[in-house]
């Protein structure tokens, strides 16, 4: 027992870090932490979260990001260049296999419209990429026919860059969670954060009877940071958005590299995904978005029809306001962080190898200015 300021307040541990969440995002930083030497803890509410971090499409991907924000390209293309040597440290640390096929990827279009809207897209990215560089190919129908057998009628083209992959995002949670915890990370699940007290540089939480103390803390709770981050002086406007994923019955490898929306796993099971649905948190499978998914996969690859749909489930996506990651440092309460972000997958990389780190030295890198939520402040109308 302990008292503080003549209260008697139980058992009290101090840590270096606190990390609120232990989905992806938090269990990559916190690793990450640990990795810097921060003698990290990892507070999780347990499996009753919205499932993004168990529910998710597996997809390393970078060819779609960051239209029109440059700077969300560069992030997302750092973080999948520092995906190969997580990929290995981890392998090696845990013996998890993580699955990484980093070989690029394709975004296949269906009719003339899809692919000249996919042209421009990626002709923006390029031009808005500047001296950094972004590498891509419009692929032609007879290009991509020679390259997968067996595609339908309707596929025009595809867009391809060299940076994309796919990975067993389950495996690489389980990977991230022991990695932690052999790098001396103390979890702490079933534990739901409802009140905190913060001071620069000291927070204090209840877990389990005890305070859990430190002068780092990051708020990394997915859909739960909506409610926390106010706690701590920041701002997580992020919200749910379902997402619905289809998987067939294993078969023989059909492709070399994933697609967008339909990628094959090593052991052969095809994953079909994955919608975008704003139905606040109903985490429940609609028979008519299962169609529209399956139809698609069927006009991409007619020969897909023959297989069995062996497993479907709908998970919440966390989602900020404009799409893209929202990474802060109060300024209310220096030592308080959140990351959140809709693409927790592809971000593992730069959050263990280069939030964390960041978060350790105690401040945010100005590069990560332009993902303040600050930017969704919105001067009064005089
Ligand atoms: C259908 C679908 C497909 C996707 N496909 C891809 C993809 O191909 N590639 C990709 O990069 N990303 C993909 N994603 C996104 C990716 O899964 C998420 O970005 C990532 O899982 C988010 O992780 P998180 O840790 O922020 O959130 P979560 O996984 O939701 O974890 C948050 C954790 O915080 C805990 N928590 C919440 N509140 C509290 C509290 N008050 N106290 C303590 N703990 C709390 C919860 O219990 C939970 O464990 C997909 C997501 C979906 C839904």
């Amino acid at each position: 027992m302990i008292t503080d300021a003549g209260r008697l307040v139980g058992i009290m541990r101090r840590f270096d870090a606190i990390v609120i969440g232990g989905g992806l995002v938090g269990t990559a930083i916190g690793y990450g932490l640990a990795c810097a030497g921060l003698r990290a803890v990892l507070v999780d509410e347990g499996d009753v979260a919205y499932r993004a971090s168990r529910g998710n499409f597996g997809l390393v991907w970078v060819q779609s990001k960051g239209l029109g924000a440059p700077h969300y390209q560069r992030w997302t293309r750092a973080s999948a260049a520092a995906w190969p040597s997580l990929a290995a440290d981890l392998e090696e640390r845990t013996g998890v296999e993580i699955g990484l096929e980093q070989r690029g990827g394709l975004q296949l279009c269906l009719g003339e419209d899809e692919l000249a809207k996919r042209r421009a897209m990626m002709e923006q990215m390029h031009r808005e990429a500047g001296n950094f560089g972004f590498e891509y190919r419009m692929l032609d129908r007879a290009e991509l026919a020679a390259m997968l057998p067996g595609i339908g009628p309707r596929v025009t083209g595809a867009s391809w860059t060299p940076y994309d992959g796919h990975a067993n995002s389950l495996a690489l949670f389980h990977a991230l969670h022991r990695g932690f915890a052999k790098k001396g990370g103390t979890y702490l699940p079933n534990s739901t954060v409802s009140e905190a007290s913060a001071a620069p540089g000291d927070f204090r939480i209840e877990s389990g009877g005890e305070t859990i103390a430190a002068p780092k803390i990051v708020l990394a709770a997915g859909l739960g940071n909506a409610e926390l981050a106010p706690l701590f002086g920041l701002s997580a406007p992020v919200r749910p958005q379902r997402g619905q994923i289809l998987v067939t019955e294993r078969t023989t490898r059909a492709w070399p590299l994933p697609l967008g929306s339909i990628r094959q796993t090593p052991e052969g099971s095809i994953l079909l995904g994955s919608s975008e649905e704003e139905v606040g948190f109903d985490t429940s499978q609609k028979p008519e978005i299962m169609q529209k998914i399956a139809r698609r996969a069927v006009l991409s690859f007619p020969w897909l029809a023959e297989l069995q749909i062996v497993r479907a489930w709908a998970a919440l996506r966390v989602m900020p306001p404009d799409g893209l990651p929202i990474y802060d440092e109060s300024e209310r309460f220096p030592g308080a962080f959140t990351a959140n972000c809709h693409s927790g997958v592809t971000l593992a990389g730069a959050h263990a190898g280069l939030f964390a780190p960041m978060v350790a030295a105690g401040a945010l890198d100005p590069v990560l200015a332009p993902f303040s939520a600050k930017r969704f402040d919105v001067p009064e109308a005089a």
